[in-house]
């Protein structure tokens, strides 16, 4: 393992837009310009979410855009037992419990004191039931999600361009009540297996960071570094999504603009090319300097002020 291998890791649920495609072009910068690997991961546990042919789609973009990746590509839906395997090592250790709280009760659990909701943090409801209490749940007929006792431990990271994060972790999910492993345990298993060095991804994930961290330091795993990168916004200031209107490399081609204008404002918003300038991607390589890049997010379309 290098300490700059790298990955992208888009769930196979729909097209990806500029957003995404500029996180992944930041992804294989990061990587490359290090002489580093640079690996694909499709996150496709949640198979009702994943439609057909979206998966290719995305790599053919990816591809479009001048981005190379090393094999093998890993799937999640084929790493069942892995993750399996690993919730049953947690909860032999003592470290998982059964939480068998709703969504809605979790909400008006953890706004109840000050009516504040405190987003999807857990407040701990289930952490300490007795046997009779469990019983009478179970006998609910509603099957129970797994969680990890945090114990309320502190996780401090230093991101590379954010700096110095530091979190109390909250009781999070390994396994949801459908039986399917939560995200944050694949992620922390598959870049342990992948040997992946370096994380960077969109800034909308660092919240999930000091979960992934302690889920590693739990497992025995290596933790990888992290590089949080500035998202792509819509002109009503939220992040980009495809209601914002022509927002993938297929919409842009309909408008006449193929990838390698799409690339040329990617770079142009990082920073590593001026206007009228259409940059290779090997340009884009030599180019690329993290101390360099804007800490900032950036307004799509270009010249919109939000
Ligand atoms: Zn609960």
């Amino acid at each position: 393992m290098n300490v700059s291998d790298g990955r992208f890791a888009p769930s196979p649920t729909g097209q990806l837009h500029l957003g995404n495609l500029r996180t992944a072009l930041l992804a294989w910068l990061f990587a490359r310009s290090a002489g580093a690997r640079f690996l694909i991961r499709v996150e496709d546990l949640d198979r009702s979410r994943v439609r057909p042919g979206v998966q290719e789609a995305q790599l053919s973009d990816l591809k479009a855009l001048g981005l190379d990746w090393d094999a093998p590509i890993l799937r999640q839906s084929e790493r069942m037992d892995m993750y399996e395997e690993t919730i049953a090592r947690l909860d032999a250790g003592g470290l998982l419990y059964p939480c068998y709280c709703t969504r809605a009760e979790i909400r008006a659990a953890a706004s109840a004191p000050h009516g504040i909701p405190t987003s999807d943090r857990y407040p701990g409801t289930c952490r300490e039931l007795t046997a009779a209490q469990r019983a009478v749940r179970e006998a609910s007929g509603r099957p129970p999600a797994l969680r990890v006792r945090a114990e309320g431990a502190r996780v401090a990271f230093e991101d590379r361009l954010l700096g110095r994060f530091e979190e109390e972790v909250d009781d999070f999910v390994v396994r949801r009540n459908d039986g399917t492993p939560a995200y944050q345990l694949a992620v922390v298993v598959d870049d342990a297996a992948q040997g992946i060095g370096e994380v960077v991804r969109g800034a909308d994930l660092a919240d999930s960071t000091p979960r992934q961290i302690l889920l590693s330091l739990l497992l025995g795993l290596p933790a990888p570094r992290y590089v949080h990168v500035p998202l792509v916004l819509g002109p009503d200031g939220r992040r980009l999504a495809k209601r914002h209107g022509d927002v993938t490399l297929s919409d842009r081609a309909a408008m006449g603009e193929g990838p390698d204008e799409v690339r040329a404002w990617m770079a142009c918003s990082l920073g590593l090319a001026s206007v009228g300038d259409t940059p290779a991607p090997n340009d884009l390589i030599v180019r690329f300097d993290p101390e360099r890049l804007p800490r900032e997010p950036t307004v799509w379309p270009p010249g919109t002020a939000v």
